[in-house]
């Protein structure tokens, strides 16, 4: 195998178990005898060494910043069953939690870095898992990963693997980004009359990764949307960037007066009258609108609309550093304009799932939209990412999920 040799002392984070080798902390490659190029090759699996040769671990190669991210720490080699071991130890946390039962066959089994299998996510959709890779290593071991979950995850009888927008951008891939791995339940050949169902807490969700975004659904708003189910009851709700309805149908659930979805994807709002149809078959009181956020906000206000509750659940509005200013105008913004609706003593459930975007600067957005509108308010709850989506305290950047629920004066 490649030996990875770092600079002295740069071994230090490694002991403590971060994840990340930098490329700035290696002093030399020992590239492993039937290597024909000079560097390793972007996926391989790599032994990382400290200046006085003691063994780290062991971990996929990467060409950028990040050089390795290691997958065992203290060993020089991948036991043969180390797949299907951390497979396992992922999906007794969710048995633990108490997340696989019945009434909800839906959760996330891998989370990357807190689930220490950096670069892999996989998501459960009652007997089918999709899977993820966000490294070149995950994307090489693809089939290994698939052979564990099926061996390991009782009720898993497909798994469908869908990094065509996750992979680094230049990686040398081959082999499929997007397909079937495994494929036992009957499934029709036409991908439009594939029909695929998970349940969530009790509730029905048609589940499309073929062509929906993510893997499909957005799992990391499961605990959000409970809550929003306790304070629907009697109250005229607004689910803002809805996508397949996730927090209209527990809104629905927990008596709400009326709901109002609106996501600017058509494919997004056929999903979710579909979803609102199987759940609450006899429901009148349910409206789809696909449209801007903003130009929806703006018109809806000029005709006097008002909501008691509103969700404003957007796409990450930074992807990264740089966009950040940006993203916090525009989390301003939609604020601003969402507050602007909300009933005196109604409430708001807003969200950031920016990385790159803090806490504490989403805060100071919404207070700022808050005041520019002249309304006061007061925070409810402060909202995070859930348990099957848990952060490596090596790896702080595993946060990203963060939400305030503010009642409005
Ligand atoms: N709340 C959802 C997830 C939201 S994902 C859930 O619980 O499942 C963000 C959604 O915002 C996507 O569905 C995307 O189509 C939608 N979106 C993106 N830009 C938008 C815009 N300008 N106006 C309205 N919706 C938008």
């Amino acid at each position: 195998m490649t030996t990875i040799i770092l600079k002295p002392h740069k071994e230090e984070s490694l002991l403590r178990f971060h994840p990340w080798v930098f490329s700035g902390a290696i002093v030399r490659v020992v590239l492993d005898a039937k290597h024909k190029g000079d560097a390793p090759e972007e996926g391989e699996l790599v032994c990382v060494q400290s200046s006085t040769s003691n063994v780290l671990g062991v971990g996929h190669w990467q060409v950028g910043s990040i050089a390795v991210r290691i997958l065992s720490f203290g060993s020089d080699s991948l036991p043969a069953d180390f797949w299907r071991t951390r497979i396992r130890a992922a999906y007794k946390v969710r048995e633990s939690l108490g997340l696989v039962r019945k009434d909800n066959n839906t959760f996330r089994l891998v989370h990357g870095e807190g689930d220490n299998l950096p670069g892999l996510i996989v998501d459960i959709y009652a007997d089918t898992a999709v899977v993820q890779a966000h490294s070149v290593g995950m994307h090489v071991c693809r089939t290994e990963i698939a052979d564990a979950i099926l061996a390991e995850v009782p009720q898993i009888q497909n798994i469908y693997y869908k990094s065509d927008d996750t992979l680094p951008f230049k990686a040398p891939i081959e082999g499929e980004k997007i397909g079937w791995l495994v494929r036992n339940t009957e499934i029709p050949e036409s991908r439009d009359t594939e029909e695929f169902w998970s349940t969530e807490n009790g509730l029905s969700f048609r589940i499309d990764w073929l062509r929906g975004q993510k893997t499909g659904f957005f799992i990391d708003q499961r605990e959000n949307r409970a809550l929003v189910e306790r304070y629907a009851h009697g109250k005229d709700v607004l689910n803002m960037f809805c996508y397949t309805g996730g927090f209209s149908l527990y809104a629905l659930r927990g008596g709400a007066k009326t709901v109002d979805s609106v996501d600017v994807s058509q494919k997004a709002i056929d999903l979710v009258n579909i979803n609102v149809a199987k759940n609450f078959p006899d429901a009148t009181n349910h409206t789809a609108v696909a449209a801007d956020a903003f130009e929806y906000l703006t018109a809806q206000k000029a005709q006097g609309r008002t909501y008691d509750l509103i969700i404003l659940d957007p796409p990450a509005f930074a992807k990264h550093r740089d966009a950040v200013k940006n993203a916090l105008r525009g989390y301003q913004r939609i604020n601003a304009k969402a507050i602007e609706m909300i009933r005196p003593g109604g409430i708001l459930f807003t969200f950031s799932c920016s990385q790159a975007v803090d806490k504490e600067a989403f805060r100071l957005a919404v207070f700022s939209a808050a005041a520019q509108v002249g309304r006061s308010v007061r925070i409810l709850h402060q909202l995070h990412q859930p348990q099957d989506h848990p952060i490596n305290i090596y790896h702080p950047e595993g946060e990203y999920l963060k939400g305030l629920v503010l009642y409005v004066e």
